[in-house]
């Protein structure tokens, strides 16, 4: 759509119209050059879902006109939060079974839940339940690896919130299919249905080293390849997984993955809590990204990712809640200042992860780590405006000396009143605008009510 230019009727300035205008107090960008950046009364402009400009608020009183006109005075203005690892539909497990070790919680609480109650429903109303969740917390874009991915995108195609979705693949069969060849089928399948959805990637998520064997894992990278996608995987999420896979095969898992060829700018590493010298290097000279899930990692006691060293060495860590069975919920605020407090604390220095580098993990770096920092992850001109309001007004976010050390220490995610997705309002004044919540809430009870009875 061409920007209409017309004379304003006051004076001889030209006015242009625009289809959004959005006014805020502070906008913190999330640059890659200067993420710490603050406009100070700053405005965007939309156009198609499309940011055409970002400045000073008096200035785009006098240059714009638009029919969608947003004046947030006590607000920041942030690039859409990505969750870039997470199960959605394990909300509906969200409290079943907490305290307990990794091992037993999967063997004796997870595995069995699932095998009796997933199935498409349960996959559609915990996605919804998810997405809901997410929305209201600033999330705009998730990463998913969950059975029954096709009802997955369905759901998010409704909903209207940005997602990639890792298709799981196994060795073993589930609700969804049988076998590692079935599940990599499937999941071609559903990437050439979505290739030109603009919202939704479709990706290969061969669910972890220990699942997956050695002949799946070298197709996947080679349909990875031949698709231009990526690869999400869980890696050295514990101790246990290392060694037992030291004495199964002789290799650490990420040493497996490398000599089959894995290891590129493709791969998205979940959680990395185990890190030699020699994994660092690994990722470093590949490039692969790592995801981040501190506060499900401290939950199960996994370990803790080394996130200042692996950032210093230049390796791009993004940020994922996990599933809400883990976590347990898909906040992505709480799980910024958990992984600015840990980090610290890993690194025995306060300086370590800057609140700056916390909010970029939890936006651009996620973008970055999905392939889709071209058009999204920052709030610049030509990107797409996926933009979250975060109000200050409230005792807890008052008084502001230093905006994002606000957002990441201070604001939580229920100070979001605003959510635009590629240009389009999904949170208005903190109503969602396009999912059901009280129907999303009814389904939700319901399902915890057959599951509870037949526990
Ligand atoms: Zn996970």
């Amino acid at each position: 759509m061409l920007v209409m230019t017309e004379i304003n009727s006051v004076g001889n300035s030209a006015v242009e119209t625009v289809d959004s205008l959005i006014h805020a107090r502070w906008i913190v960008p999330v640059e890659d050059s200067n993420s710490e950046r603050i406009l100070t009364h700053h405005s965007i402009a939309i156009i198609d879902g499309k940011i055409v400009d970002i400045l000073d608020s008096e200035l785009a009183r006098k240059r714009y006109r638009a029919t969608d006109v947003t004046e947030l005075s006590e607000h920041i203005l942030i690039p859409g939060l990505i969750n870039a690892h997470t199960h959605a539909a394990m909300s509906l497990f969200r409290g079943m079974a907490d305290d307990l070790t990794l091992k037993d919680w999967l063997s004796h609480h997870i595995w069995p839940a699932e095998e009796k109650w997933v199935n498409e429903q349960f996959v559609w109303d915990g996605s919804m339940l998810a997405f809901a969740e997410m929305l209201r917390g600033g999330t705009t874009c998730f990463s998913d690896m969950y059975f029954f991915p096709n009802i997955v995108g369905k759901a998010a195609q409704e909903s209207g919130i940005r997602a990639n979705i890792s298709v799981p693949i196994l060795d073993f069969p589930s609700a969804w299919a049988q076998n590692a060849d079935e599940y990599i089928h499937k999941g071609i399948q559903l990437h050439d249905d979505y290739r030109n959805h603009p919202l939704i990637n479709v990706n290969f998520g061969p669910h972890a080293p220990y699942t997956v064997s050695d002949q799946p894992l070298s197709r996947i990278q080679t349909l990875a390849e031949e698709m231009d996608g990526t690869i999400q995987i869980h890696l050295h999420e514990t101790q246990d997984e290392v060694e037992d896979a030291k004495n199964a095969t002789g290799k650490r898992p990420i040493q497996r993955l490398h000599d089959l060829g894995l290891l590129t700018p493709r791969l998205q590493a979940v959680h990395m809590t185990q890190v030699d010298d020699n994994d660092l290097a690994l990722l470093r000279d590949s490039g692969s990204h790592v995801i981040h899930c501190p506060e499900s990692n401290l939950k199960l006691a996994s370990g803790f990712c080394p996130t200042a060293k692996l950032m210093e060495a230049g390796i791009n860590v993004a940020l994922g809640t996990d599933g809400a069975a883990s976590n347990n919920d898909l906040d992505m605020f709480s799980e910024m200042r958990t992984a600015a407090l840990l980090a610290k604390a890993v690194a025995g220095d306060a300086s370590a992860l800057p609140a700056a580098q916390a909010l970029k993990m939890a936006t651009l770096n996620g973008a970055k780590a999905l392939g889709i920092d071209d058009h999204v992850g920052s709030l610049e001109v030509g990107k797409e405006a996926d933009i979250v309001a975060v109000t200050t007004n409230s005792p807890e976010c008052q008084p502001v000396y230093h905006v994002i050390s606000q957002l990441v220490y201070a604001c939580n995610s229920d100070k979001v009143t605003d959510v635009w997705i590629a240009g389009r309002r999904m949170l208005d004044n903190q109503h969602l605008t396009t999912l059901d919540e009280s129907s999303i809430l009814k389904a939700a009870r319901d399902w915890a009510d057959k599951i509870a009875q037949h526990d």
